[in-house]
């Protein structure tokens, strides 16, 4: 797992530095018409908050497990998407879609999971 944490963090230290960046063009542009900035600004901080989530379950012991079923995510997910807290089927199940017969598809995964 101590792969997967350094993954975490790596992504963290990027991602707080695109926030800033982000937050200081809001700040210094209030009145932008530029969407853009602010939902990237959203987006990081959603994930900020789901990557300090899974850093806190690596302490605790509860990392990997599924918060709704309890089963192990599979590692691939993991890999795939570090910050993931449920299987793919009940991260499916949540979002009101029936999991996949054709294998999933991660690309897809992340996107639905940054709109959250
Ligand atoms: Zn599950």
């Amino acid at each position: 797992m101590d792969d997967l944490q350094q993954v975490l963090l790596a992504k963290r230290s990027v991602l707080r530095a695109a926030l800033n960046k982000d937050v200081e063009f809001l700040r210094n542009a209030p009145d932008t018409e530029d969407e853009s900035a602010l939902c990237a600004a959203q987006m990081e901080t959603n994930e900020l908050s789901r990557i300090d989530a899974a850093l806190s379950k690596m302490q605790d012991g509860s990392y990997g497990l599924c918060e709704d079923c309890g089963k192990r995510i599979p590692k691939a997910r993991l890999e795939a998407l570090p910050h993931a807290t449920r299987c793919l089927s009940c991260q499916l199940v949540s979002e009101g879609e029936q999991p996949l017969d054709d294998g999933p598809n991660w690309e897809r995964l992340a996107k639905v999971e940054d709109e959250e």
